[in-house]
């Protein structure tokens, strides 16, 4: 392990003195600044306050920003790679062309569509309707898993996190709709007005497939009822941040008792699953609510559950009317979305949901040059070496929880771009006048590349993000940071821009990414990925002493009164947020040693485009009902405060723009944060 580790800091050393700029490369973007602001008042209105003013919200969108409207630019190439396919007239049956081309073709065709209305779903409503008592339910349930309707709980593959080399089975719970428990369970005014929305929403769907006004009515009550028992019955996103809350080893026999009244000998056989597959349940009360409801629910109500969760999950492939309702509930209602995306928008995002490593190959061919796959590897090489030297430095760490931790360091691995082996699609049947069967044959697709994982070796080969995806993750159980084609452009990385812009945007998400193995979750695994503490007692104490900093930090921060960030569960985000931007400026000084000092770009010194480059790439517009979506569910903070948090906690930042101590932007010294 240390020669191992040894080897793999010279590589890190030698990297050091790779990155280099000319005078020909661009800066920040001065024009985007709002200068009436003080920038030690409010960074995130100084760093992008003029291009947010000059760039509402496009009217189809929720959150918009230079990131976010780079990924909509990659749409616009996804369509030309898309058309070029369709437009193939000799590509082979099974060619990624013929899949690809003729999924699209077939999504764009929305007169054929819209002519077919519902007659799609009648088959799966037929054998919902055959079934003749509760215990019957599962064959109907297991062909549902099968496209992707996994619920009132689904199975996947899942590392075991005890034997991160192992792929277990994995029982999750999914058995409600609308983004987050709450939303069924609370009293206040705005959950119980989206309960209301919804269950109007329900009767209108119900009403566009043909039902009476009377039983479209009582269908939306049932609905309502029995999503909200499962809803109560669902851990809640805090705990569930909490890897041990869904960790379950659970025998065949276990199963069988946590939830009698299901045919699990059936659901096994149909997945192809041996009795004695190694097998976690992620919330084993909630499959006892499962089974409960399996006895007490009548069965003309689950019917009509079943019902819903077809028709609600499918709702983006069906005729105009039934994707008009769906999006007025949970893109216009819920979101503030203005306007739906146009259609062939809405192809190519399904194209990539679905066939995305298809669609992948080709974008990736054609708009992700090898030099930026290259530039990309050396500036996560060089933020990993300042994050074991930012860790190494940690005054409260003992030398035996670093040990453990630069033993993790060394284990991380990076994967860049898009994945070396490609998945085989060449199996799916696809055809230009089918868009529904299409749809649900991507999707079973979808599922048995997952189901064909289980019970065997991990292939750390599989990516969780396709190429052209606008994102980035960290696994803790591979130990390893993802970063797709489509973020390594553009605003965020640019191979033309100097050094002060690339570390201060993809450079901070490389660091943010590499932090997540050392936030309230990533620090629960070990070098190999196992759930199993590697810290002594004073340490973890430590850590989470600065933790606890951070939640508090979040907790004060709101949109409207009442409505304020959850602190445990941006916790993580949080810690990433604060690590990334300062190792990522760690990484960014060392960049500039034994070279001429970069020039000041009007008047902004390096370290200021540095940071103005964060404001610029992390500062999104959002619409408030979007915002209260993520105050509610979502693990990452808003834009604003994932400039401002993390910011107002670095000595560095306040140096860079000679701050006050009393500045807004400046934290009291006894509140600062610092984890990493
Ligand atoms: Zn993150």
């Amino acid at each position: 392990m240390i020669r191992l580790l040894k080897t793999l800091l010279s590589i890190l050393v030698l990297s050091q003195l790779m990155l280099s700029q000319t005078a020909s490369m661009h800066s920040i973007d001065e024009t985007d600044l709002d200068r009436k602001v003080d920038p030690c008042s409010d960074f995130y209105e100084f760093s992008n306050g003029t291009w947010r003013s000059s760039h509402p919200i496009p009217s189809t969108m929720v959150r918009w920003s230079k990131r976010w409207e780079s990924g909509e630019t990659t749409k616009d190439k996804l369509k030309e790679v898309l058309e070029a396919a369709q437009q193939n007239k000799t590509a082979a049956k099974g060619s990624t062309e013929q899949i690809i081309g003729d999924y699209y073709g077939a999504c764009m065709d929305e007169s054929r569509v819209d002519a077919r209305g519902i007659e799609p779903l009648k088959k799966w409503f037929a054998a919902i309707d055959a079934v003749k008592d509760n215990g019957g339910l599962q064959p109907v349930m297991a062909d549902l898993h099968d496209v992707l309707i996994g619920t009132p709980f689904n199975l996947s593959g899942s590392t075991d996190p005890h034997k991160p080399s192992w792929v277990l089975a994995d029982l999750g719970a999914s058995g409600y709709s609308l983004p987050d428990r709450d939303y069924y369970l609370k009293p206040d005014a705005r959950f119980k007005e989206a309960r209301d929305k919804y269950v109007e929403h329900v009767t209108k769907m119900f009403a566009l497939i043909g039902w009476d006004q009377k039983s479209a009515a009582a269908g939306a009550q049932t609905v309502m009822s029995m999503e909200s028992k499962f809803a109560e019955a669902s851990l809640d996103t805090v705990s569930l941040r909490d890897p041990s809350a869904t960790d379950h080893n659970t025998t065949f026999a276990q199963l069988h008792t946590l939830a009698p009244h299901f045919d699990w000998e059936d659901y096994f056989n149909h997945n192809q699953l041996a009795q004695d597959v190694d097998l976690n349940v992620d919330q084993p009360k909630y499959m006892q609510e499962f089974d409960r409801q399996l006895q007490q629910t009548s069965l003309a109500d689950w019917k009509v559950y079943f019902k819903w969760q077809v028709l609600n999950s499918s709702a983006e492939a069906l005729s105009t009317p039934i994707v008009e309702e769906d999006f007025a509930f949970f893109g216009k209602y819920l979101r503030g979305q203005a306007e739906m995306k146009p259609r062939w928008k809405r192809c190519v995002e399904s194209t990539d949901q679905l066939l995305g490593e298809a669609l992948g190959k080709k974008y990736t061919e054609k708009y992700f040059p090898p030099e930026a796959k290259a530039r990309a590897q050396e500036m996560v090489r060089n933020i990993l070496f300042a994050m074991r030297d930012d860790i190494l430095s940690r005054p409260w760490m003992s030398d035996e929880t670093k040990e453990r931790a630069m033993a993790k360091i060394a284990t991380f691995h990076p994967k860049i771009g898009y994945p070396d082996k490609w998945k085989d699609y060449s199996k799916v049947d696809i055809r230009r006048d089918a868009f529904f069967e299409d749809y649900l044959a991507s999707r079973h697709f979808v599922v048995e590349d997952d189901h064909a994982t289980i019970g065997r070796a991990v292939d750390r080969g599989r990516w969780g993000m396709t190429p052209p995806t606008s994102n980035a993750y960290y696994n803790p159980l591979w130990n390893e940071i993802v970063f797709p084609a489509g973020i390594l452009q553009p605003p965020g990385f640019d191979i033309n821009a100097v050094d002060a812009v690339n570390y201060g945007s993809i450079g901070v998400v490389i660091g943010h990414e590499i932090s997540h193995g050392f936030d309230d979750q990533g620090a629960q695994y070990d070098y190999l990925g196992r759930l199993r503490n590697w810290w002594t007692d004073n340490d973890l104490k430590q850590f989470q002493q600065r933790g606890a900093c951070v939640v508090n930090q979040f907790d004060n921060y709101f949109i409207e009164p009442g409505v304020h960030h959850n602190g445990k569960l941006v916790l993580g985000e949080s810690i990433g947020d604060l690590g990334g931007a300062k190792v990522a400026y760690l990484a960014f000084q060392k960049s500039l040693g034994g070279k001429p000092r970069p020039a000041d770009v009007d008047g902004f010194t390096p370290e200021q485009q540095f940071f103005i480059a964060w404001g610029q790439w992390r500062g999104d517009a959002i619409r408030i009902e979007e915002q209260r979506v993520m105050m509610q569910s979502d693990p990452h903070p808003i834009g604003k405060y994932r400039v401002i948090g993390p910011l107002s906690n670095l000595p560095e930042f306040q140096q860079a723009f000679s701050c006050k101590a009393d500045a807004v932007m400046v934290r009291p010294a006894d509140k600062r944060c610092e984890v990493w």
